[in-house]
């Protein structure tokens, strides 16, 4: 008896996991079509001159219009994406997306364009061979000048084999487009690298700016952070503003460039561009 019972339970075990496997081969499979199919979506936050408030720069962010299950923020999908490898396809998607709508954007409105574009880039594509080709290629078939693009790494990627990222991003820097570190202060313990990486943008993570309003270490933290930036020549955004006051704060510390929540939300091109010609937000 204990034996048949044994048996029913591995079976009920096996069900189970076989079940998983097919759910999760199931989503790939949606997701590997969702990219062909039309299925993603780019959405773009602001970045903000955070004394005036005024709009510089967008970040491109991705989501997933699932048929199946409405809108997917990238929390849902991209960590399979990423385990596939499914995830430069749809980087490269998005890097040709994001370039062609702020090329079009800056062609019939130039007064309300944002200066700049910044990418997110996953692992994966710093062993894309092509990467550079690929990106040139995004370029010159839109025609953003390549000085109007970022391409955001984390600081956990850009450890990994310090002399090959180091000469795929002075390739790519070569092409006139800017390197930013994402979510800066989260990924590694030593600052040394910011000595033989070449980037341009450091990109503070939210958790510095999280309870920041009332506690002086952590203004403190983020003073020096600010000072590490501008000592090495770096353009800083803070990230993750959600309130007026941490945004009164950041202009008293003598931040430049913010972006959050308070400043505006991720959102598709039309419905911001609509809300800038309707000067419902500030604009150069
Ligand atoms: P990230 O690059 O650090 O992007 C910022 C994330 O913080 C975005 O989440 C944004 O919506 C959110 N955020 C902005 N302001 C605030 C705020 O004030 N408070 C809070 N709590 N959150 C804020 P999202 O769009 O869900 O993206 C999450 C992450 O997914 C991104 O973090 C990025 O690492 C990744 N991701 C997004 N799009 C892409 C993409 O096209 N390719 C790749 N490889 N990764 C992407
Ligand atoms: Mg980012
Ligand atoms: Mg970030
Ligand atoms: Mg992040």
């Amino acid at each position: 008896a204990a034996k048949a019972a044994g048996r029913a339970c591995y079976q009920v075990f096996e069900t189970r996991m076989h079940e998983q496997l097919l759910d999760r081969l199931d989503q790939e499979t949606r997701l590997r079509e969702a990219v062909h199919r039309g299925e993603l979506r780019l959405h773009l936050q602001p970045v903000v001159e955070i004394a005036t408030r005024q709009l510089r720069g967008v970040e491109a962010l991705v989501r997933w219009e699932d048929p199946e299950h409405g809108l997917q923020q990238p929390g849902a999908f991209i960590p399979l994406a990423e385990e596939t490898g499914l995830i430069t396809e749809i980087d490269r998607w998005m890097l040709t997306e994001a370039c062609r709508a702020v090329q079009e954007w800056r062609e019939s409105s130039p007064e309300t364009a944002p200066k700049w574009v910044s990418v997110n880039l996953s692992a994966a594509n710093l062993e894309v061979p092509d990467l550079t080709d690929r990106v040139a290629y995004s370029l010159s078939s839109t025609g953003l000048p390549p000085e109007c693009l970022v391409l955001e790494l984390t600081e956990t990627v850009l450890m990994r084999d310090i002399a090959v990222t180091s000469e795929r991003l002075d390739e790519l820097r070569e092409l006139g487009v800017r390197i930013a570190i994402d979510d800066f202060g989260t990924g590694y313990s030593s600052l040394g690298y910011l000595r033989d990486i070449p980037v341009d943008v450091l990109k503070v993570d939210r958790s510095f700016i999280t309870g920041i309003v009332g506690n002086e270490r952590q203004q403190e933290l983020v003073s020096a952070v600010l000072q590490l930036g501008t000592t090495l020549g770096l353009k800083v955004v803070v990230e993750g503003v959600e309130t007026e006051e941490q945004a009164d704060l950041l202009v008293e510390m003598g931040d430049r460039f913010a972006q959050g929540y308070h400043l505006g939300r991720p959102e598709p091109v039309a419905s911001l561009r609509a809300r800038l010609a309707a000067d419902s937000i500030a604009v150069t």
